[in-house]
């Protein structure tokens, strides 16, 4: 079943079609291309392209780049790689807001001809102090009465550059008492010389304000629904004023809902720039970021993150979403689909004293205990092995299920041994177990004890040297940078360790970056694209349980 009534957008549309308000369905989604996309962008990407998708209509990928000195090509080409990977496809070319420049400009001198736009000569403080409070109506520019030809002429001659930045601008003649600010004589277009503008290079020193520009290209795209965040509630009026005052072919309707906000983590495009530049992370796909590109790099999947927006829903309450939601997406998917392996991430030599000559030169390990259809591989058996550090335990706690001095374990899909002798170094720290095998125990209980526990190990001479990447939150505090925190003191000092020696079972020398695994008992991972031939490098997506819940 096709799920298209599941959130309060979705019924409207849906009963728009049902009542034959629109033929088909025609949305966008309008990035602005000033940084790399994030799960925030993911929810509003779900929404529009899954109505696209799912009632049959289209949805248009539109750069919004009314922004040129923030803006870049490689954040243009990320945009559409990260969209692409999601899994959805546009309407047709890849539209920017910058086609329509000559367009807008048309539809500026339409504006001014009905008297509805005049150009403004104050300066940018002036017209913030014009412009009233919540509290307090705005005042009349002195230049709103201009006539029809003076602005028509004054215009044109911004257009040519003849004045610098700042001198003047286009702003629409509404409302300077209207309660709502955002109507009382917006700018439409400044005056911005030297930029060269990632699509229309420097044939433009005027630039369209994103508040003029939006609906009028919503408008000419057909647009049916232009759905956006709440942050734009106070803006519709003005994006109802500009497609009803100039010559568009239709009158799209402005929807709202809700951002998504999630712990531990920022969203901010301002933020997420200043980890990159200032070096905090690797970059705009380092791990840690709530990055599309991040998260790929993480190890998630389109599937887990279209599930991760699915999951939360769309409504108009404000709200702050728990990691743990996200991981569980994510961790869900990879229990089904990711192969079972073993991975020792912090080594100790076990050395088996008895293991006889006769066995098997490797143990069958299922590749996945409730799917068989993943089939099986072989891992080495060999007298010396790796098992991890934390297994281990000279003087157990209470309840220590795992090897001790004269203890029993059970090697995972292999042997029960038993610890015979501790070697340690002159310093005390223990170097190596001697430990025995019960042949008896291969694929068998042992005769007349039970052996509780069950550890992974790797087998020391062709294991697999590995780097290992352990990602923590990023932040220590649900809401960085909040109360006027700069973020940098609410970093997570731990967010990434790095295990240069990590043990891997053989088979894993083939890991090829993109391929994810289960570690057994240690958590999901993907091979990272810094991997080398005989080196891979391993990114800890998720660990096995929640770790977030508080
Ligand atoms: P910022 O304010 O950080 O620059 P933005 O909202 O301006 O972010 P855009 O590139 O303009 O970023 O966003 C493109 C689309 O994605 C917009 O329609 C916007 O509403 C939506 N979007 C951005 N962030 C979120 C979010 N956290 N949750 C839901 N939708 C979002
Ligand atoms: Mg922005
Ligand atoms: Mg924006």
């Amino acid at each position: 079943v096709t799920p298209t009534r599941t959130n309060f957008i979705r019924q409207i549309v849906q009963d728009d079609l049902e009542n034959g308000r629109h033929q088909r369905v025609v949305t966008r989604f309008p990035p602005e291309p000033n940084g790399y996309l994030h799960i925030g962008h993911a929810k509003s990407i779900v929404l529009n392209f899954g109505i696209a998708e799912d009632l049959g209509g289209i949805c248009n990928l539109r750069f919004d780049d009314t922004n040129p000195h923030k803006e870049n090509v490689e954040f243009v080409e990320s945009i559409e790689a990260d969209v692409q990977w999601l899994g959805y496809e546009w309407g047709g070319r890849v539209r920017f807001a910058s086609d329509y420049f000559e367009q807008l400009y048309g539809f500026a001198v339409e504006l001014i001809e009905k008297g509805l736009a005049y150009v403004c000569d104050l300066s940018g403080e002036e017209t913030r102090a014009y412009r009233g409070t919540l509290t307090e109506p705005g005042r009349d520019s002195p230049y709103r009465d201009r006539s029809i030809d003076e602005n028509l002429d004054l215009f044109r001659r911004m257009r040519a550059g003849e004045f610098p930045d700042g001198t003047r601008t286009l702003r629409a003649k509404i409302d300077m008492a209207s309660p709502n600010i955002n109507l009382r004589d917006p700018v439409l277009y400044r005056i911005r010389h030297g930029v060269i503008h990632h699509q229309t290079g420097s044939e433009w020193c005027l630039y369209p304000t994103y508040d003029y520009t939006h609906p009028i290209s919503d408008a000419l795209e057909g647009i049916t629904h232009s759905l956006c965040t709440l942050e734009f509630e106070d803006h519709r009026p003005l994006y109802d004023w500009c497609v009803a005052n100039v010559s568009v072919p239709c009158r799209p309707r402005q929807i709202e809902f809700s951002r998504l906000n999630l712990e531990y983590t920022v969203m901010s495009k301002r933020l997420l720039t200043q980890l990159v530049t200032e070096g905090i992370v690797s970059g705009w796909d380092d791990p840690r970021m709530p990055t599309i590109a991040g998260l790929r790099r993480r190890g998630f999947t389109p599937g887990a993150v279209r599930g991760f927006c699915e999951r939360i829903g769309v409504t108009k309450a404000d709200n702050l979403v728990e990691m743990g939601i996200l991981e569980s997406a994510i961790r869900d998917e990879l229990d089904a689909s990711a192969p079972r392996a073993m991975a020792v991430l912090d080594p100790l030599r076990v050395v088996l004293t008895n293991l006889p000559a006769d066995a098997p030169a490797a143990v069958t390990a299922k590749n996945h205990p409730k799917d068989d259809s993943m089939g099986t591989r072989a891992v080495p058996l060999s007298e010396e092995l790796w098992i991890d550090r934390s297994d281990f335990e000279e003087t157990p706690p209470k309840g220590f299920k795992r090897l001790v001095p004269g203890g029993e374990v059970r090697l995972r899909n292999a042997y029960v041994i038993r610890c015979d002798e501790v070697i340690k170094d002159a310093s005390g720290d223990v170097t190596e177990l001697r430990c025995s095998v019960d042949v008896e125990t291969l694929g068998r209980n042992p005769e007349g004890r039970k052996v509780k526990g069950v550890i992974h190990w790797v087998p020391a001479e062709t294991a697999v040297n590995a780097e290992v990447r352990l990602y923590d939150r990023l932040f220590t505090v649900p809401q960085p940078g909040t109360s006027g925190r700069d973020v940098r003191e609410d970093l997570n000092p731990d967010s990434l360790r790095v295990i240069p020696n990590a043990k891997l079972e053989p088979s894993l020398g083939a890991a090829k970056p993109g391929d994810r695994f289960q570690f057994e008992r240690e958590g999901y991972f993907v091979a990272d694209p810094d991997s080398l031939p005989e080196r891979p490098v391993l990114n800890r997506t998720v660990t096995l349980r929640d770790t977030w819940a508080k």
